[in-house]
């Protein structure tokens, strides 16, 4: 492979890593007379401006070993009054303090980052190839580096050159710094590779390798069948912390974060709880390499790093990746039937719990994403509805309508879609022309109530066409009484107060210390947490609650049985099999290697 003189290099090095500064050098070949220079506001895949400029200091630029003018433009924009085409340099450190996968992190064990947060952007540029020379730590031995970029001269540690096609590719590429653990395996021929950093020692990593690979080659068999897929090579950065999960997608890589128990642990058969959550992540970012990254909204066809990027198609895009990420946990045979339903149950309820979805189409919601999914507040449980679950729940019930309709299934779907945009920019009308011509009818009246409408989803009737029942169940009490609650040894704190619920009607709001309650009788009883309400008040239909808010006592009159409207969804529903074999079409376990 040659590999194109860059026209923007940088220079990455952790020269003392307890700073948590990086310090950056970029070299811009021929710029501009006025060569303006960007940092991203925002990292594509999480829709919030997060404002990176905040955490660039120091900057400064050269040229010909004189100091060159820089005028800051705005709060992430700069001009350097250079001469043209003579080669701009740029120095500036960049403070590496946030433990996600949306920013950069630097201390005396791990480095990871971002390109969104190191690398300026050289207007005019953006097209060319980008070199990157990453470094090691200056005092500190035994340090890797790993990432998708190309490498163009790289040593065993995999520091020194790599290459990028592009701006866009350079800051789709995260990197990770520091001494972790490291595999590689073949998915369907394609080269990946997991790094670990920060597990414990008993970390089972030839397990989460097995297991990762499984879900790798049935995704790569969902979308190609036996033909090769369109990523030659992947990377799996997993960053392991005492309590945390996240993960954010890129075209060739993905970075995640999860809590070290939730690890499988070498000799143990039993796999912690919290590692189907942990499997469900890996598979949801996978399947982000074809839904989102390559086929994407048309409104991402070229990210604006300037501003918010809106779309109303996340609802799609997250949400039938979330839709897939379990339900092929269960084809890969990772998780069982039971376990499969568990998870859909628990979507299922927190969509119902959520007054929101009253007030927003998840096609609203995922336009709002950057004032609302990603600003969650009080109020976020009554005003919007997460594109991720009711999107997934959009996706089950196109998936059991077509089903049932019997020409095609949503596998059909995508892999139309795929073919459609050949793996590129796309619109709502593509999904309804593909569903139109798989199954000879149009599909837009169902996807005009199910994503852009707030009538609840016709999930009892679709599910019972494959074989599940879906039953009313017992509310917790939260739930029960409108409210979302954080328990602890103090008490009961109030975190939302859902709309049209018992506790709006008695008073309460967001910030409240429930205290205690009275009784008829005039028994007043200490509550710490809310299933011991059952305990004193029994089936008592009132109570006075006993508030704590801005130090003032009040006393709250509350209803404790509320009686739910017959003619309504429920809020908490189970699901059972009811018939094996209906269930087992939709939900069988499948062998990727016989596609
Ligand atoms: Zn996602």
């Amino acid at each position: 492979m040659t590999i194109a003189t860059p026209a923007v290099y940088f220079r990455v090095e952790p020269t003392d890593p307890h700073t948590h500064l990086f310090n950056v050098t970029m070299v811009v070949a021929r710029p501009a007379a006025r060569q303006e220079l960007a940092l991203p506001v925002w990292i594509p895949g999480s829709y919030l401006v997060r404002e990176f400029s905040k955490n660039l200091q120091q900057l400064k630029a050269r040229q010909n070993g004189e100091e060159v003018t820089l005028r800051q433009l705005d709060k992430h924009r700069w001009i350097a009054s250079c001469a043209r085409n003579q080669p701009l340099t740029l120095t500036y450190q960049v403070a590496a303090y946030d433990h996600s996968v949306r920013t950069a992190w630097l201390d005396g064990s791990r480095g990871f980052f971002n390109g969104t947060s190191l690398c300026l952007r050289a207007v005019g540029h953006e097209d060319k190839p980008h070199g990157i020379d990453i470094a090691p730590p200056a005092r500190i031995k035994g340090w890797q580096a790993a990432t998708s970029l190309t490498p163009v001269k790289v040593n065993r540690a995999g520091f020194g050159t790599y290459a990028a096609a592009n701006y866009d590719e350079l800051v789709d590429s995260p990197v990770e710094l520091g001494r972790f653990w490291s595999a590689r395996f073949t998915a369907c021929g394609v080269p990946h590779r997991i790094v670990v950093a920060g597990a414990a020692p008993t970390f089972d990593g030839e397990r989460l390798v097995a297991d990762t690979r499984r879900i790798c080659e049935t995704e790569i068999r969902f979308w190609h069948g036996r033909r090769k897929p369109a990523h030659a090579h992947y990377l799996f950065m997993l960053n392991v912390v005492d309590d945390g999960y996240g993960g954010l997608e890129h075209k060739n890589s993905t970075a995640l974060i999860c809590g070290r128990r939730d690890l499988p642990r070498v000799g143990e058969k039993q796999a912690p709880e919290g590692y189907n959550t942990l499997l469900g992540l890996i598979s949801h970012e996978y399947f982000h390499t074809w839904n989102v990254k390559r086929m994407r909204p048309a409104e991402f066809a070229r990210h604006d790093y300037d501003a918010e990027n809106y779309t109303g198609l996340l609802w799609f895009f997250e949400g039938f990746t979330s839709y897939y990420d379990d339900l092929l946990l269960r084809r890969a045979g990772l998780i069982d039937h039971a376990a499969y339903l568990r998870l859909l149950t628990k979507t299922i309820n927190q969509v119902q719990q959520t007054p929101g979805r009253k007030v927003q189409s998840v096609a609203e919601a995922s336009f709002d994403a950057w004032v609302k999914y990603y600003r969650q507040d009080e109020n976020t449980p009554n005003s919007t509805v997460s594109y991720y679950t009711k999107g997934s729940l959009v996706a089950l019930c196109l998936d059991l309508a077509l089903r049932q309709h019997g020409k095609a299934t949503l596998d059909d779907v995508m892999r139309g879609l795929w073919r459609r945009t050949r793996g590129g920019p796309m619109s709502l009308d593509d999904v309804l022309q593909v569903l139109h011509d798989l199954t000879g009818r149009s599909w837009a009246g169902e996807i005009q109530r199910w994503a852009y409408g707030t009538d609840d989803l016709p999930l009892k009737e679709l599910l019972a066409s494959q074989g599940i029942a879906m039953q009313p169940d017992t509310a917790a009490p939260a739930q029960r009484l409108g409210m979302r609650v954080q328990e602890g040894a103090v008490g009961i704190a109030v975190k939302a107060v859902l709309s049209g619920g018992p506790a709006e009607q008695a008073g309460f709001m967001a910030g409240d210390e429930w205290l205690g309650i009275e009784l008829a009788d005039g028994d007043a009883w200490r509550l710490h947490r809310l299933d011991d309400l059952a305990l004193y008040a029994g089936a008592a239909r009132r109570a006075t609650a006993l508030v704590s808010r801005d130090r003032r006592l009040l006393r709250l009159p509350i209803a404790l049985q509320p009686a739910a409207s017959p003619t309504a969804m429920p809020d908490t529903v189970r699901l059972n099999v009811d018939d094996a074999e209906l269930a087992r079409n939709w939900l069988r376990e499948e062998n990727p290697g016989a596609a």
